[in-house]
């Protein structure tokens, strides 16, 4: 435990640590381990945001995608998906109600779908900020070139998440096709940062074939790149997927992570995710007590939730939509001295 704890404080002090160290940490999910990195990472959260807690309402607004990531249930060779995709106008209305709950972030994730171009999007960008002008705009879209990221950056676009999904090149290509480029992934990411989006990566915790080595490789990128976000859940097979028999990632090593990803940049954006929330009922509590500090609750229509299914029983976990203060969430929140707070919860906002 003491060589555990002097690393925790190496990395706390100076945002890196060598790859034996990260070896040495990751390598101790157990509980009194974990327990003692999720204190100090809980310890910095509140030192940082007091006890608030930011939400992002997340509309999943496309289920169409040309991507074909083998753990991902909306790929393009998964014949089973019943495609949908939502008009602008259906959009602009999740984003009303969502405004009405309280949201002052919306999250717009699809498939990488061909109709919802850069310049569709780029309009239905400028008619939400048009509309809600206190309001933090979000894509997570996937892979663009960068003269289309500007674009959507000038239509009024606040922030973009792309997990990197790996940061071993070897590893990426194990769980993606030979066509889906690793350089291309790191590529846009470097180009997001560099625009101007506050930029989010991530990986999933216990994807097939992803050793201990490959996190450290993750956590070593995150300490380089310095993400303003950061969005890391446990792999959760998907039926129709070649990865259908493959064991769901380890909940005791993602709040580990988490919490490490805490003591190592103590502003990111670190949402207890839905992937966390889906394997534990009380997932995303634990992933606040690790050291997140933000909740996406899905704020799309009803009818599609079913069918933005990227791994199996992935609905099960979301409370359905209500004003945010007087949610289920709230109440789970406030059991552990937590509370929602109405912003929209930049990076670098000053909360305390
Ligand atoms: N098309 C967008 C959004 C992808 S879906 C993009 O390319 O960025 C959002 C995230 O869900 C993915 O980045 C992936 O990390 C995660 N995901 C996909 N399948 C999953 C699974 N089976 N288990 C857990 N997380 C999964």
């Amino acid at each position: 435990m003491e060589r555990f704890k002097a690393l925790l404080d190496e990395l706390k002090c100076t945002g890196k640590l060598s790859g034996e160290g990260w070896l040495y940490l990751l390598s101790r999910p157990a509980d009194s381990f974990r327990n003692a990195a999720a204190s100090l990472a809980e310890k910095i959260t509140i030192e940082r945001f007091g006890n608030k807690i930011f939400v992002r309402g997340i509309v999943e607004f496309s289920n169409f995608c040309s991507n074909d990531c083998y753990y991902c249930g909306i790929r393009c060779s998964n014949k089973k998906t019943e495609r949908y995709r939502l008009e602008e106008k259906e959009i602009l209305e999740c984003c009303s109600a969502g405004y009405e709950y309280g949201f002052r972030t919306f999250v717009l994730q699809s498939g990488e779908d061909a109709f919802w171009n850069p310049e569709r999007l780029a309009v239905l960008v400028k008619k939400i900020k048009a509309r809600f002008p206190e309001c933090a705009v979000t894509l997570s879209v996937g892979e663009l070139e960068r003269p289309q990221y500007q674009q959507l950056f000038d239509a009024g676009c606040d922030r973009y998440l792309l997990r990197h999904e790996s940061a071993s090149p070897e590893h990426y290509a194990m769980i993606h096709p030979e066509r889906q480029k690793w350089s291309s992934r790191m590529k846009c990411l470097q180009d997001l940062k560099e625009i101007g989006f506050q930029t989010g990566c991530g990986f999933m915790v216990g994807s097939p074939g992803q050793t201990l080595e490959h996190l450290v490789c993750d956590m070593e990128f995150l300490s380089s790149f310095k993400p303003h976000m950061i969005g890391i859940g446990p792999f959760i097979p998907h039926c129709d997927t070649p990865y259908a028999k493959e064991k769901s990632g380890s909940v005791e090593l993602t709040l580990l992570l988490l919490s490490l990803c805490r003591i190592m940049l103590p502003d990111v954006l670190l949402p207890a995710t839905t992937a966390l929330g889906t394997l534990l009922p009380d997932g995303r509590e634990l992933g606040i007590r690790a050291g997140a500090n933000v909740v996406m609750p899905n704020i799309s229509p009803a009818e599609c939730r079913e069918k933005y299914s990227l791994y199996n029983n992935k609905n099960s976990a979301d409370p359905g939509s209500t004003g945010v203060l007087q949610s289920g969430l709230q109440k789970k929140l406030a059991a552990i001295g937590r509370e929602i707070v109405i912003a929209r919860g930049d990076y670098g906002e000053k909360i305390c």
